[in-house]
């Protein structure tokens, strides 16, 4: 039976697996889950061991298409968007002493872990838009990774142009480099006179503004919260934890998280049948989940600038999706409890925290200890964590509760995209980018600047889509 996809907010139509991954937001502005979860048996999780990378998400991906991608096509879209990358395992886990590992998930094209999901999404959607004759506008702001990411994940899909708005002058050289490098008649970077806020706001209305796209074409969103993406990262918790012994040993994770994305698909992971024991919520001092987690108040405050970029929000998207669970599915008391966010801070209900404490642990980094455990990692173990992995496995001491269990901490970037939080650290070497990103410095840039002005950046956008 192909998976219904509802929303968290209970207005907006349930979908099949191709209308969600065009879909993005529901209607009601809830986020899209799964009605059920496919889960899997000890024996069934135990024949998996032996499984490539591929292989293995071929197993667990396949239950949440089906109906709308055939298991040939899912395989073969699987192993061109893992033959991207550039490690031979994929995700290779690394050990840190006895009992603490890395799981490397910055091996993709644009060395963050981003490229696991929107890899495979820019292949999910081509395929699909091609079988319906249909082309679609990809339009998405970001304030570093997310952009490159899906630049690079769409760039070969001949059914999908891609508009990434950045705020001009305050992304950094890397990351900038890694959009405005990448050549192809689909791909335009617009660098707008404001900042990501800004950017966020113009992509936001666009999707409620009346259509200005030529030929009727739709508009379609590569942020977190599209289920796709999601999905995609459940497959290495399961990787990591049956290459240490799972469904026969409990494991753990630590997961430097933001917009809970990341942490969410460990948790669905756990709902499936992998026996994870712990999962930590890794923050920097935009804390937000932490404060969750301690005070039970879900609350807004001012975002501040840290070494992790990638990390810096104020509003944990994807923890609606959470929420939902902690409520019984309980769709009008979220949409509800939604709704009173949009004007303030909202108090969660003593069942829900109980159950999320159960579920998951927390810890917030600053940025002294984010370069000072960078430092003692290196000095230890001669291994260099960026600084968002570092925030894991910091978290991941502080907050584990039996040593005799394996702690997987999620290695989300490479430490060569963010070199100030390595140099802070004053460990005396400077990470080198791999070598396809070698000569990123001697490529050619193609961006336009933008007046932060919505009329402008939409009649550009027009202008700029071919027939
Ligand atoms: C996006 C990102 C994160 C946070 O991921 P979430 O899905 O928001 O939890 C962490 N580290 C890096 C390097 C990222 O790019």
């Amino acid at each position: 039976m192909a998976i219904r996809y509802i929303s968290t907010r209970g207005q907006a139509p349930a979908l099949n697996f191709e209308e969600v991954l065009l879909a993005g937001l529901a209607s009601d502005g809830g986020l899209y889950v799964p009605e059920q979860l496919p889960t899997f048996s000890e024996a069934k999780i135990r024949s998996f061991r032996s499984l490539s990378y591929p292989e293995l998400a071929f197993q667990i991906l396949e239950p949440f298409v089906e109906g709308s991608v055939s298991a040939d096509d899912l395989k073969a879209i699987i192993d061109d968007t893992y033959a991207q990358f550039r490690h031979p395992a994929v995700a290779p886990l690394i050990q840190l002493d006895d009992n603490q590992w890395v799981l490397e998930l910055f091996h993709g094209p644009t060395l963050a872990f981003k490229d696991f999901a929107l890899q495979l999404l820019g292949r999910l959607l081509d395929h699909v838009l091609q079988r319906r004759q249909q082309k679609v506008v990809i339009m998405g702001a970001t304030s570093g990774d997310t952009g490159s990411a899906a630049i690079e994940g769409c760039k070969r899909c001949s059914n999908i142009d891609i508009f990434i708005l950045y705020p001009n002058g305050r992304v950094s050289d890397v990351q900038r480099r890694q959009m405005t490098t990448v050549q192809g008649e689909t791909i335009h970077n617009l660098a707008i006179e404001g900042d990501f806020d800004d950017c966020q706001a113009m992509v936001k209305a666009s999707f409620v503004a009346e259509p200005f796209l030529p030929d009727g074409r739709q508009l379609a969103a590569v942020n977190s919260i599209n289920w796709a993406r999601i999905m995609a990262q459940i497959v290495y918790y399961f990787y990591a934890a049956l290459l240490l012994g799972a469904p026969d040993r409990a494991i753990n994770f630590s997961v430097p998280t933001g917009n809970f994305g990341d942490i969410f698909a460990g948790y669905l992971a756990r709902c499936m049948g992998l026996p994870i024991d712990q999962l930590v919520i890794a923050t920097n001092k935009n804390d937000v989940l932490h404060r969750i987690l301690t005070s039970g108040e879900y609350a807004r405050q001012q975002l501040e600038k840290s070494l992790s970029p990638s990390m810096d929000i104020t509003v944990s998207s994807n923890f609606e999706r959470l929420m939902f669970d902690l409520y019984d599915r309980d769709a009008a008391a979220i949409d509800h409890l939604m709704r009173d966010f949009t004007a303030g801070a909202i108090q969660l209900s003593e069942g829900a925290m109980k159950q999320a404490r159960s579920l998951f642990s927390s810890h917030c980094v600053s940025d002294d200890d984010t370069a000072a455990e960078i430092a003692e990692v290196w000095s230890r173990c001669g291994y260099l964590l960026d600084p968002h992995s570092a925030i894991g496995t910091r978290a991941a001491k502080a907050c584990r509760r039996e040593a005799s269990q394996p702690m997987v901490t999620l290695a989300t970037a490479h430490p060569a995209k963010f070199p100030e939080a390595v140099l802070r650290s004053g460990v005396g070497t400077q990470p080198e980018l791999p070598p396809h990103l070698a000569d990123l410095f001697d490529r050619e840039e193609r961006f336009v600047v933008l007046p932060n002005d919505l009329a402008r950046v939409q009649e550009h956008m027009a202008s700029r889509l071919k027939a």
